[in-house]
């Protein structure tokens, strides 16, 4: 088993909060923080980007901002929101996108401050002091399987309510704070998200810590008991940016808006699955959680066939492009290709982007390989997928990674 980090002394962010004289709110950002550093720097619960947190006070909720790591966050990255007018909000039981983020910007404290977290109607919806959110692999694991919700339900507990996939956003916020108050007088504390993730709560920010902890080493301990789970660090994980074949290259420049920059692997674990004889089926289900979407394209490539790429995937764009009005067709270059004898080729827009991909596939191929062997590997739908790679809302955190993180 791997060990996950304790809560041990909420450090190293007092600075940040020195300037401010609210002893009693300090409290609440500096553990919100210390939370938020914990989780967002183990790689097997949030990857380049991904999770958020929040703290409540009386009137207020503190958000994390969108497109800030949750590793290293800090005060800046935690927005300020009125939560009268958040409730306003999720009174009128309807919200178009616009209108949400709209509503966001009128309930922020600060003018001018960044965006908060999508979710952040969720956030404010879950009566609890504390949210943590986080994308944990082995929590997506458990999902991303042919009985998905109930496998969950059985293996962390039925005191965990498990939501089947929507859309992030108010339609989230309205079906998991209903599905909350279905079961109100249980005060369940955690929200499993099908294809998406884990939110845990508490009346302070080391109880949603410590439930956020517990219920991931609770599917960690099943899936390695039973799916030959591994959470411990990837042999030659930092991958090498390299070049490929030259006709590969080629392939690539000649389709691709701007020659791309890649990254490649092919160590044991990469070579076993790229060899799989299933490689064909269990690689075009979609993405193990609609997090990395925006970041490796629904499917990879398999093989070398780049251009037969690009006509399919402007064919999956045209098929959905009803469901997006007015959206442009993405960069059609695969971002993750799957090659017997390369093993895992990614690409990106800058070579830590490309890096990133990497990373999160390296993920991906383990979630495969655990849901496999609880029974078949299943994911969101492809116009589930579509939704989410054009969604303005999710193309707007789309910034370059920063290669120091
Ligand atoms: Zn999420």
């Amino acid at each position: 088993m791997r060990d996950m980090t304790g809560w041990g002394t909420p450090t190293g962010v007092d600075g940040v909060l020195a300037q401010r004289a609210e002893p009693g709110v300090n409290r609440w950002l500096r553990e919100t923080l210390h939370a938020s550093r914990l989780l967002g720097r183990d790689p097997f619960l949030v990857l380049h980007g991904g999770g958020n947190t929040s703290v409540k006070t009386e009137e207020d909720l503190w958000a994390k901002a969108s497109g800030f790591d949750l590793g290293r966050l800090d005060l800046d990255g935690l927005v300020r929101l009125d939560r009268t007018a958040l409730a306003r909000m999720l009174r009128s039981g309807e919200l178009s996108d616009l209108e949400m983020m709209a509503g966001y910007a009128a309930a922020s404290r600060r003018p001018g401050a960044p965006a908060p977290t999508i979710e952040s109607l969720l956030h404010h919806a879950l009566p609890f002091r504390s949210v943590l959110h986080t994308h944990a692999d082995a929590i997506v694991a458990l999902t991303d399987t042919v009985h998905g919700p109930d496998l969950a339900a059985q293996v962390l507990g039925d005191d965990v309510i498990v939501v089947p996939y929507v859309m992030p956003g108010f339609e989230l916020a309205m079906t998991a704070s209903a599905a909350w108050q279905a079961r109100r007088a249980d005060r369940c504390t955690a929200i499993v998200l099908a294809h998406h993730g884990l939110f845990t709560m508490g009346d302070d920010v080391a109880e949603a810590y410590d439930r956020h902890l517990e219920l991931v080493r609770r599917a960690e301990e099943f899936l390695g008991r039973e799916a030959g789970w591994r959470a411990d660090p990837f042999d030659g994980a930092d991958g090498r940016v390299a070049d490929v074949p030259r006709e590969l290259r080629a392939a690539l420049d000649a389709v691709a808006h701007t020659p791309p920059a890649v990254a490649v692997c092919a160590d044991r674990e990469v070579t076993d699955f790229v060899t799989r004889a299933d490689l064909p089926v269990v690689s075009q289900r979609g993405p193990t959680t609609l997090e990395h979407v925006i970041r490796t394209k629904r499917l990879p490539l398999l093989g070398r066939d780049v251009d037969a790429y690009a006509e399919d995937y402007t064919r999956y764009f045209e098929r959905h492009a009803h469901r997006s009005p007015g959206a442009r067709m993405l960069d059609p270059t695969p971002r993750v290709i799957l090659d017997p004898e390369l093993g895992l080729v990614t690409t990106g827009p800058d070579p830590a982007t490309a890096q990133a991909v990497l990373d999160i596939f390296r993920h991906t191929i383990r979630i495969i390989e655990a849901a496999e062997r609880l029974g078949g590997y299943r994911t969101m739908t492809e116009a589930q997928a579509f939704d989410i790679e054009y969604w303005e809302l999710e193309q707007r955190r789309l910034r370059p990674v920063d290669p120091s993180g």
